[in-house]
């Protein structure tokens, strides 16, 4: 176990294993025969992708989306941009979104709009951790891991100023 300064152990690595698992259980029941197009948001849930993806038992092809509050980007939708338009070959295709945490909903309610307007046969989102509490705009979630209470979360993924990505653990960090 880590002993880092303003870390507090969360979720273990066990826990997300067995979280992971479930997840894509339901995930391979639902889609049986049909082809998905996976697509993960950048960068936080890069490691979450990663593990679901090898837990999928169907016709899977692999994207990346990076999205961003601010900067030089292509797309825009409200307050947040869609920094990537590689995205192009979606219609008629059944999608399924990976994301890490669903925190006020903007980045995901963003996101889905742009994916909409390419029209995809269906979408679908698969968080890891949703912060409920946070909410501003309401997102219908498919598959959600793990509900966290409202401080800030570190690992397996995620970052503070761009530190603790690749901790396999998930914990609270203390500012
Ligand atoms: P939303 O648009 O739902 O507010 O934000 C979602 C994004 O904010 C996530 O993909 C993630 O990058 C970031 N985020 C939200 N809550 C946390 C948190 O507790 N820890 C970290 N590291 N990132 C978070």
């Amino acid at each position: 176990m880590h002993s880092i300064p303003n870390l507090e152990l969360y979720i273990s690595k066990k826990k997300i294993e067995a979280t992971v698992l479930e997840l894509a259980d339901q995930i391979n029941k639902d889609y049986g025969e049909k082809k998905i197009v996976v697509i993960g948001i950048l960068k936080g849930a890069f490691i979450f992708m990663a593990d679901l993806l090898r837990h999928l038992d169907l016709d899977v092809e692999v994207d990346f989306i990076r999205l961003s509050s601010y900067g030089k980007n292509i797309e825009s939708c409200g307050m947040v941009e869609i920094g990537d338009c590689s995205i192009e070959n979606i219609k008629g295709r059944h999608i399924l979104i990976v994301e890490d945490i669903i925190d006020t909903g903007l980045t995901i309610n963003a996101l889905i709009k742009y994916l909409r307007s390419k029209s995809p046969a269906s979408i679908k989102l698969c968080t890891f951790l949703d912060k409920p509490s946070r909410r501003e705009v309401p997102v219908e979630i498919d598959y959600a891991g793990i509900e966290v209470p409202n401080r800030f979360i570190v690992g397996y993924g995620m970052d503070y100023n761009e530190k603790y990505r690749h901790l396999a653990d998930i914990f609270f960090f203390k500012k």
